[in-house]
């Protein structure tokens, strides 16, 4: 089975089978992220998703919600050049 060295919880576990999301992104949360914590997040996303009103719709809202994915992953941008 193969499993992950969780930046989030430092626990080797499982990861995920597949990208939760698109791009560059979801292939760092599979290399990173073990699947307990994306399920975390996931329940946590939902939370946030009601009590700020998010529309996903919105791009703004769309990257208020990345911007929380990647703090409560504990993953950071890529410094920039
Ligand atoms: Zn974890």
């Amino acid at each position: 089975m193969a499993t992950v060295e969780c930046g989030r919880c430092d626990e080797t576990k499982e990861h995920l089978t597949e990208p939760p999301v698109g791009g560059e992104l979801g292939d760092t949360i599979v290399q990173r992220i073990c699947a307990d914590c994306w399920g975390e997040w996931r329940e946590t996303s939902a939370r946030l998703i009601n009590h700020y009103g998010l529309n996903l719709g919105d791009s703004a809202h769309r990257q208020k919600l990345r911007s929380a994915m990647k703090e409560f992953l504990k993953l950071e941008d890529k410094p920039k050049e």
